[in-house]
């Protein structure tokens, strides 16, 4: 289907006012037109400039200038490069906005005329590519916007704003080492934490939004398969680790399939598997890279423990000796919680979103398995009630045409994801601006 011009024009500009539109809504609705054009230069700038997780130098110094501009008290280099604004404004209640900072290691692809050509060192010190292809860009430049629409707004609410720049999401360490800093001992203690992710198969001009988990747990396996090499034309006299790995890969399989409530969502992926160098070797060792996916604790710890189980089990099996015993490591430092969106909160949020961008631009979409460490801030001993919600990102007419072709859009993390700056900013900033001033309504 093709979009005549008017149409097109027509879907544009509907999010930006709902039909429901109060003045309060015509007013945010007039200053994020005003300020858009500084806004989408602030956003062209960041996505020229990306930088690496844990390297956010000027990202944060960008980010944290524009906050005190906007009227903040803003602290830098907080947990890493973290950057947190404050603004007090009267009694009330205590929100926190997050935004990431971070870009991936991707070579861009989008031939926009404001594609990143960046390459830099990685912590390895391996140079690569570096793109916002995850959209933390539009995050920041929601942020900013939202905090100038709340700077110049205060007399139409009342409570304190601590809005956050955190590094490091897409290595999932940078919300714990913000938390661990003494982000809520140092700072207001938040009564809500709300963020938004943009959306790679979300139309521009509208949210999607999830009551309860919306994102998984993520925990990230190696497994050192051990054997005895040898020749391989003497299989007898060895212990064959790549046959143990593959059977080994097999079956993980039944984890999922055999183990796991039907009802219950788990994924297990194994991701990377090397071992040995020529055809006529036997290698002493077979190396696996696991992804493990899950919402419940009990689950998470079930299929980890399935996980060993099934790794002694295969060893037992194939003959391999107590000593050369598989080795599963779980690597803590990159586990990233499940996030569960408030189900209170989350209502209350959607009915907000509702009255704002018109009840037809909010969707309730699908829970996922992919992960984000915002559920981190939801996961200490305050159990500050958090929400998450998605930002489309997409032009409706490549949504209609992919599903036409059966042609798959980019997804996030792709080096031809390249979101739609306008509506999507200005639906962002409108919707982020619409729950702040629900939550930190004057009583
Ligand atoms: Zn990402
Ligand atoms: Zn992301």
């Amino acid at each position: 289907m093709k979009f005549s011009a008017t149409l097109f024009l027509a879907t544009l500009a509907a999010p930006l006012l709902g039909a429901t539109a109060s003045p309060l809504h015509e007013a945010v609705a007039l200053k994020v037109d005003a300020d858009y054009p500084a806004l989408l230069a602030f956003y062209t700038d960041l996505h020229l400039h990306p930088e690496l997780s844990l390297m956010e130098e000027k990202t944060s110094a960008k980010v944290a200038a524009e906050l005190r501009a906007a009227g903040f008290e803003v602290t830098e280099k907080f947990g890493g490069f973290g950057v947190v604004a404050v603004l007090k404004n009267g009694p009330g209640p205590v929100l926190l906005v997050r935004s990431d900072l971070d870009g991936l290691p991707v070579l861009e692809d989008t031939a926009l005329p404001y594609a990143s050509t960046v390459r830099t060192k990685d912590l390895t010190g391996r140079e690569v590519p570096v793109m916002h292809a995850c959209g933390h860009d539009i995050h920041m430049t929601v942020l900013v916007g939202t905090a100038r629409i709340l700077g110049g707004l205060k007399e139409r609410w009342s409570g304190t704003l601590v809005l956050i720049g955190q590094p490091a999401e897409e290595r999932g360490v940078g919300a714990r080492a913000m938390l661990q800093a003494g982000l809520y001992r140092q700072f207001p203690k938040p009564d809500f934490a709300i963020a938004l992710h943009d959306n790679a198969a979300l139309a521009t001009g509208t949210v999607g939004i999830v009551e309860g988990f919306s994102w998984a747990n993520v925990d990230t396996a190696e497994i050192t398969v051990r054997g005895v090499g040898g020749h391989g034309a003497y299989p007898h006299l060895t212990k064959d680790p790549v046959v143990l790995a593959a059977r080994i890969v097999l079956a993980l399989q039944t984890i999922v399939s055999r183990e796991t409530r039907p009802l219950e969502p788990a994924v297990v992926t194994v991701g990377s598997i090397h071992g040995g160098t020529k055809s006529n070797i036997i290698p002493d060792e077979v190396k696996l890279q696991l992804t493990l996916r899950s919402y419940s604790e009990g689950v998470r710890q079930h299929t980890i423990e399935a996980v060993k189980r099934i790794c002694r089990g295969e060893a037992i099996a194939a003959g391999v000796p107590e000593d050369l015993f598989p080795v599963v490591n779980v690597i803590d430092a990159e586990f990233t919680p499940a996030t569960y969106n408030d189900p209170a909160l989350t209502r209350r949020i959607r009915a907000g979103l509702a009255g704002s961008l018109g009840s037809d631009n909010v969707k309730v979409v699908d829970p996922e398995m992919g992960g984000e460490d915002f559920g981190q801030f939801a996961r200490t001993v305050e159990k500050v009630p958090i929400c998450m919600f998605r930002l489309g990102a997409v032009a409706p007419e490549k949504i209609a045409e992919s599903e036409r072709t059966g042609v798959p859009l980019p997804s996030l993390h792709s080096s031809k994801f390249a979101p739609v700056p306008e509506p999507t900013i200005k639906t962002g900033i409108t919707a982020m601006t619409a729950v702040a001033l629900d939550l930190l309504a004057k009583k």
